[in-house]
């Protein structure tokens, strides 16, 4: 999705009507949300989310949508801690059918195409891969395992774990939770090994994470078209 198709869907706003909410794993909260029929989003894109239901300051905050198109449900994950900010207090106080409103969908990280190709995330930098994993679960055409998952989580609060198991399970993808960055580096450099440049490299999560691997792999002579960002900002 281009810049320009960006600026039309920032401009397109749209009503969403709250379903339910619940805890998916320590301190981390999914909001559903209906999705309209003409509704649409690449697996891994995110939208803006605004407060209306009462005025708040900075109404507005990025979510990636961690649903599939294919789920027919807008899901946004966040983690909420025992002093959330004005927005997610807000988002705890939704019950069934009150609205906020969406713009996007936004932003170009999205798989590009069938490459073998290597998904980095941290913390909370799970959402967008949740929603492209479960996409390839629906499409079931990518049962040959090159495609890896490394979960990073120094706290090991690992969000969707038992939906990302089953989803391993069922070959679509491999997946290592990892606990350290020291950890991480040796799983990277075995992918690199196995794939050189015909591999992909999808990074998300806080700023600090996603550049020291974004500079792991330039070091590494990963050609930069091969790399997609998401920088969770806001951490
Ligand atoms: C493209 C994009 C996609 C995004 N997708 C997601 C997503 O899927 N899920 C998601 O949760 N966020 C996502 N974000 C970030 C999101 O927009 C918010 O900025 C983020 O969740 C923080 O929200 P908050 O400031 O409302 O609240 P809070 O998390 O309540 O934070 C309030 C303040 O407290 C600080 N704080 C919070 N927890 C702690 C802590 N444990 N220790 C110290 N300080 C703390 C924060 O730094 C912040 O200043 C995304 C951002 C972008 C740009």
């Amino acid at each position: 999705m281009g810049f320009f198709q960006d600026m039309k869907s920032v401009f397109t706003k749209r009503e969403l009507v709250f379903l339910e909410s619940y805890k998916e794993s320590d301190g981390a909260f999914s909001f559903l949300f209906e999705k309209e029929n003409d509704l649409t989003w690449e697996a891994g894109q995110h939208g803006l989310f605004t407060i209306t239901h009462k005025k708040i300051k900075n109404a507005t905050k990025p979510f990636s949508v961690a649903s599939a198109p294919a789920e027919n449900v807008i899901k946004i994950t966040t983690r909420i801690s025992d002093q959330p900010s004005d927005f997610k207090q807000a988002l705890l106080e939704l019950k069934p059918g009150m609205k906020i409103t969406m713009s996007g969908p936004l932003g170009s990280f999205h798989l590009n195409d069938d490459s073998p190709s290597l998904l980095i995330a941290g913390g909370i930098g799970i959402t967008p891969f949740r929603s492209i994993i479960k996409q390839l679960e629906v499409e079931g055409n990518r049962d040959d395992k090159q495609i890896k998952l490394l979960y990073l989580d120094s706290q090991k609060s690992y969000i969707y774990k038992e939906e990302l198991d089953e989803l391993a399970n069922n070959a679509t993808i491999c997946i290592t939770y990892l606990d350290s960055r020291e950890h991480l580096l040796p799983e990277i450099d075995m992918f690199i090994d196995q794939y050189k440049s015909n591999g992909k490299y999808y990074i998300a999560g806080p700023k600090s994470m996603v550049e020291s691997v974004l500079g792991y792999l330039k070091n590494n002579s990963i050609p930069k078209k091969n790399i997609k960002k998401d920088v969770l900002a806001g951490y």
